[in-house]
């Protein structure tokens, strides 16, 4: 194995982006950013296969370090073991609730809003009671705002986060089983919880034409989500024959970097834009 840095203590030279590992970031860079507004909710467009028109955006954190910007798996297991997803998850939520508001106000038609949740952590942020309260003072409706859940533990024991869920889900949003086909999001949960969608995990959309696994698993997910009667979003759509291969599949949104990856705000909406016209 490499040897890594100590924790809490950056390398005096810059390194590049893809070579930041987690342990570089102390846990005061992460509070210090967090009190500073640095972990900003960045945006990808999804769109509805069939008619080619705009049906979303998922938002993707992003933490702007001085002048890095710092991808989610570098810092979301930090975060995650450290008890500092509630406070970072408050700050996304707020962000895109803003957002949302300023799109409305520029012209963009109402679009539907996804946000990634850590299902582990549901049970102590009182998720249905803060959304209440933030959308007093973001008048936005619940039914634009779809909570992507991923399983990283069972959420088999976890009763309060099955409560959490489903009271959500009671408050008018959508639910997404987010990593759908990957070991942690199981046909169980669609059982269990009242999801909306099912979100297939982009290494299998990927490798939808290159590997025949890869593609009976697009193939019967969507074919799944007909037969549950949910909405089905692909990830991970980097050309064109992917793209007709979803429709081919009658999979009904796709996401990836055929259309855009996730961008800030201020150009996610010029895109947009530009998009609809
Ligand atoms: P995810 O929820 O599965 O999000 C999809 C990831 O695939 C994103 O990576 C996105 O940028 C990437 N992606 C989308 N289209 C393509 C494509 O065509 N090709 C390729 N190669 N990649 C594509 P990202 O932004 O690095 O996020 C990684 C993960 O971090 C997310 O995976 C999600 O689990 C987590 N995450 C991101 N933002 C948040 C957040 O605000 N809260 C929580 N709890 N988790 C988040
Ligand atoms: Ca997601
Ligand atoms: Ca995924
Ligand atoms: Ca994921």
């Amino acid at each position: 194995l490499l040897q890594q840095p100590q924790a809490s203590t950056m390398p005096t030279s810059k390194p590049k982006q893809s070579s930041l590992h987690a342990q570089y970031f102390s846990i005061q860079d992460i509070e210090s950013g967090l009190a500073a507004g640095a972990f900003i909710p960045y945006f990808q467009p999804q769109i509805n296969l069939e008619s080619g028109l705009l049906h979303g955006v998922e938002a993707l954190v992003r933490w702007h370090y001085g002048c890095q910007i710092i991808m989610p798996d570098h810092f979301l297991p930090i975060i995650e073991s450290q008890q500092l997803i509630l406070p970072m998850t408050k700050s996304v939520i707020e962000q895109t609730l803003k957002q949302m508001i300023s799109w409305r106000e520029a012209g963009l038609p109402d679009i539907q809003v996804s946000i990634n949740l850590s299902a582990a952590y549901l049970n102590q942020l009182n998720l249905p009671q803060l959304m209440t309260d933030l959308l007093q003072e973001y008048p936005v409706n619940s039914s634009h705002i779809t909570f992507e859940i991923t399983e990283r533990i069972s959420l088999e024991s976890n009763q309060p986060t099955l409560d959490t869920i489903t009271r959500l889900r009671l408050k008018g949003f959508y639910l997404s089983l987010d990593d759908f086909g990957t070991g942690y999001s199981s046909l169980a949960q669609l059982d269990r919880l009242p999801f909306n969608e099912i979100k297939i995990d982009k290494s299998f959309v990927m490798h939808a034409l290159s590997s025949p696994i890869s593609r009976v698993i697009v193939e019967s997910s969507v074919a799944l989500a007909k037969q549950l009667g949910v909405r089905c979003v692909a990830e991970g759509i980097e050309s064109q024959a992917c793209e007709q291969f979803l429709k081919d599949s009658g999979c009904d949104i796709g996401q990836g970097y055929l259309y855009s990856r996730a961008l800030p705000s201020h150009a996610f909406q010029q895109w947009a834009l530009e998009y609809l016209k």
